[in-house]
């Protein structure tokens, strides 16, 4: 039953090696732990196989205790290089190759063909009952490489200046331990294998370099906090980042909470997260949100959620909470971290630019409007500088431009157009008679009637005084003198009332009429002047009327 016990302990030495594996700390902790562990052997079991006077026992101790010092030199090599960060030359696909040798004396140890690592004559005195046969020097030579090995690597990388002062003292720190079990190592072999007759008793001085060696590492680790380094980045990157994190296991208790989410709520690690306490601390409608935004958590703890709310009773200010789940390797969830991203600024920023947006559209729309009128304001200027301000019939100016275009294409295409010369006859009696006013009432009126007797694209432009013109694109002789006759017509028709006795004014036109048809091609070059002599014929058919006796039209065809 007393192998039940060792066999106990070797579970129990498998689950200690597996927490700290499997744990989240750094590999260099693994590592140093594993070469703690293989110190640990060598003197437990030296011990243990002195406590024994059985043969097999002792056997068995004592390989164990060699299976030990088999693993120091890989052991050592391996931490030394993580700890002076050269762990590249130890990289997994080059540690079996280096481990060879290791595994060589562990296998002799193993192995022990008819004693030729170790055997035990209980024949002889107590001192050389220990035979060590030849392959030992297996073990031997491959604890003799790792240190040398150890050394290279050591006294290559405390050379050069240029590294910093934390690796120069991670280096330092290695070459100490190196010396101090080396020196005991060497120690060790010189008095207790080569001048143990001469010193005739056992003195376990590796074990006590090994373990000068631990307490110098602890020691060197714990000052500098080597091993601490990573936590110490976490934690300050936890605290210097702007967002709030509390970290909690599965039954909400905290195990991680930052500087930023103090403000928001008093926790430290191991206090337990209170979704109800926590949410009714602020106003009625935040605490409602809160309460909602974790039942819809509960419901669904595997999503990552997200909600927005305003902490009024705490401080005003608008809050991003996110809830996430923590998974393990196998997609459970492990914990929670919760999130508070302060956005006040970003909504602060968000509602003046909306502030901005709208005045800039209020100021458009004034703009618009001044447009508008501006625009309107350009019209009625356009038209005044058309039009004549008493009749609202087109000016002189605006006749002739619009006729200088269209006669040259009218040429072109042998369209026949008609001119309409008319003057009121003795205008200046009414005048005299009525006064001017009733004079300008009767220039509208005339104009009126001539209106209605017109085409809509006619144009009807007041020439000067009380004499007019009419263009009539499109217009033969005969259509001309159709419409000639129903405006004078009209006109003569037409009554002003003056308001006085007799009340009712009449006047009587005098037209000169030209139509321009079947035009000779040789016209054609000079357009220009050849409205001038239409405009002159047409002036001098008036006359002709006038002269006539006035209240007639005198027609002139043009070829
Ligand atoms: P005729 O039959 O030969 O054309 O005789 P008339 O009196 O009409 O011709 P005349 O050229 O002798 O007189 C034209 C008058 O028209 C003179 C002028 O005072 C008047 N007149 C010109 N423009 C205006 C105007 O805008 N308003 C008023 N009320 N009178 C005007
Ligand atoms: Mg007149
Ligand atoms: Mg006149």
């Amino acid at each position: 039953m007393i192998w039940l016990d060792f066999c106990m302990f070797l579970v129990l030495m498998s689950l200690f090696l597996y927490v700290f594996s499997y744990s989240t700390v750094t590999l260099l902790h693994r590592i140093y732990l594993f070469l703690h562990v293989v110190f640990m052997l060598w003197p437990l079991f030296q011990f243990a196989s002195q406590t024994t006077s059985h043969l097999m026992y002792r056997l068995f101790y004592l390989s164990l205790s060699y299976v030990g010092l088999s693993l120091l030199g890989i052991g050592w090599f391996v931490f030394t290089m993580h700890l002076i960060g050269q762990s590249y030359v130890v990289r997994k696909s080059r540690l079996l190759l280096l481990a060879l040798p290791a595994l060589a004396s562990l296998g002799a140890v193993v192995w022990n063909p008819n004693g030729a690592f170790l055997a035990v004559d209980t024949s002889l005195e107590p001192l050389k009952q220990l035979q060590h046969g030849d392959l030992y020097w297996v073990l031997i030579t491959q604890l003799v490489f790792y240190m040398l090995l150890s050394l290279f690597v050591l006294l290559n990388k405390l050379k050069p200046s240029e590294h910093s002062p934390r690796q120069r003292k991670m280096v330092k720190t290695a070459l100490n331990g190196f010396l101090i079990l080396s020196f005991f190592a060497l120690l060790d072999l010189l008095v207790n294998v080569f001048l143990i007759d001469l010193v005739a008793r056992y003195i376990p001085l590796i074990s006590v370099g090994m373990t000068l060696t631990a307490i110098y590492i602890v020691h060197a680790i714990s000052r500098n906090r080597v091993f601490d380094i990573i936590q110490i980045v976490q934690r300050d990157v936890m605290n210097t980042m702007s967002m709030g994190i509390i970290v909690m296991d599965e039954n909400d208790m905290v195990i991680e909470v930052n500087k930023v989410v103090k403000p928001i709520i008093r926790l430290r690690v191991g206090d337990f997260f209170h979704y109800a306490s926590f949410a009714s601390q602020f106003s009625e409608e935040t605490a409602k949100q809160f309460t909602a935004f974790f039942e819809e958590q509960r419901k669904r703890p595997m999503e990552r959620l997200e909600t927005e709310l305003c902490l009024e009773s705490a401080f005003n200010r608008y809050v991003v909470v996110q809830s996430a789940p923590i998974l393990n390797h196998k997609k459970k969830a492990i914990g929670r971290v919760l999130t508070f991203h302060d956005v006040t600024e970003l909504r602060m920023l968000l509602e003046e630019t909306n502030i901005q947006n709208e005045l800039l559209h209020e100021r458009n729309r004034e703009l618009l409007i001044v447009q508008d009128e501006l625009y309107q304001a350009n019209r009625k200027l356009e038209h005044m500088a058309i039009t004549d301000g008493l009749t609202g019939c087109y000016n002189r100016r605006y006749l002739l431009q619009q006729m200088e275009g269209e006669v040259a294409a009218n040429f072109q295409h042998g369209i026949p157009f008609s001119i309409f010369i008319f003057d009121l006859d003795h205008f200046k009696k009414i005048n005299d008679r009525f006064g001017h006013l009733c004079g300008d009432e009767v220039l509208c009126s005339t104009v009126q009637a001539v209106r209605s007797a017109l085409r809509p694209t006619d144009v009807l432009a007041r020439f000067g005084g009380e004499e007019f013109t009419v263009y009539l694109p499109h217009t033969n002789r005969e259509q001309a003198e159709i419409i000639a006759e129903s405006i004078k017509n009209a006109v003569e028709q037409s009554k002003t009332f003056t308001g006085l006795e007799e009340s009712v004014i009449s006047v009587t036109i005098s037209m000169g009429v030209v139509s321009v048809e079947n035009i000779a091609p040789s016209r054609l070059d000079d357009p220009k002047s050849f409205l001038r002599e239409i405009m002159a014929q047409a002036d001098a058919a008036l006359y002709e009327a006038k002269y006539n006796g006035r209240n007639r039209i005198v027609k002139r065809k043009l070829a």
